[in-house]
């Protein structure tokens, strides 16, 4: 669990082939069919266009889908799913969890790392920013690699970000609760390198 800019789908991505078992993303799983052509696709598209959660049975379905093909035989690191306590009592028979794992990111850090982003527009280079986290451009307002002058997303303003957390925090506190009730919440410091929140999560789930 985790925030969007949390490290959430790098880390889970990572502790999958880590463990050799395949990551499931419900986002990835939105976003591969959401520009098909069938009424499940479009049903999909409406809601994930607009950031807003799918209907629970919906969701429910895709996933189980996607958790009766063979290589989910030996389990699966499932990123995104579930997001509300609603979910995880409708699927609790479904999904077995060993461990709960939520990337802890100050809501100050999450502002800092969406709000600063930024890209370079010239098409052949694409270079990425961040003039509060890492890395920073060497000169402000400018791509080190080819000079063009940096842009940054419109649609990401702090409202927007702010807005985000309260919905983050209104859904996802709830479910902190519920796994850490159930015992098997474990929370990872976020704000981390790579590397160091890959560490801790090995280290914490004892793992080799
Ligand atoms: P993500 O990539 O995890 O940020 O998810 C992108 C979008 O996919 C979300 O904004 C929702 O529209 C949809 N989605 C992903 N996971 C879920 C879920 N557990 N429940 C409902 N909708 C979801």
């Amino acid at each position: 669990m985790g925030i969007r800019s949390s490290g959430k789908g790098t880390q889970s991505k990572l502790l999958a082939k880590h463990l050799k078992i395949p990551h499931i993303s419900t986002g990835e799983i939105c976003r591969s069919i959401k520009d098909k052509d069938t009424p499940l696709a479009k049903k999909v598209k409406k809601y994930y266009d607009k950031g807003i959660l799918v209907p629970n049975n919906i969701i429910i379905e895709l996933l189980e889908e996607r958790l009766k093909e063979s290589d989910c035989k030996n389990g699966v690191i499932l990123d995104g799913f579930p997001r509300s306590v609603d979910q995880a009592e409708i699927t609790k028979d479904i999904l077995k969890f060993d461990q709960v794992l939520a990337l802890k990111v100050s809501d100050e850090e999450v502002l800092n790392r969406l709000t600063g982003r930024r890209y370079c527009p010239n098409p052949k280079c694409e270079a990425i920013y961040n003039i509060y986290t890492s890395p920073k451009p060497k000169k402000e307002g400018v791509c080190d690699k080819c000079g063009t002058k940096l842009a940054e997303r419109k649609d990401i303003t702090r409202e927007v970000v702010m807005e985000n957390l309260k919905r983050y925090h209104a859904e996802n506190d709830p479910l902190l609760e519920y796994y850490k009730d159930k015992g098997i919440l474990t929370e990872i410091n976020g704000e981390q390198t790579i590397e160091e929140v890959h560490q801790e999560i090995i280290e914490k789930l004892k793992i080799k």
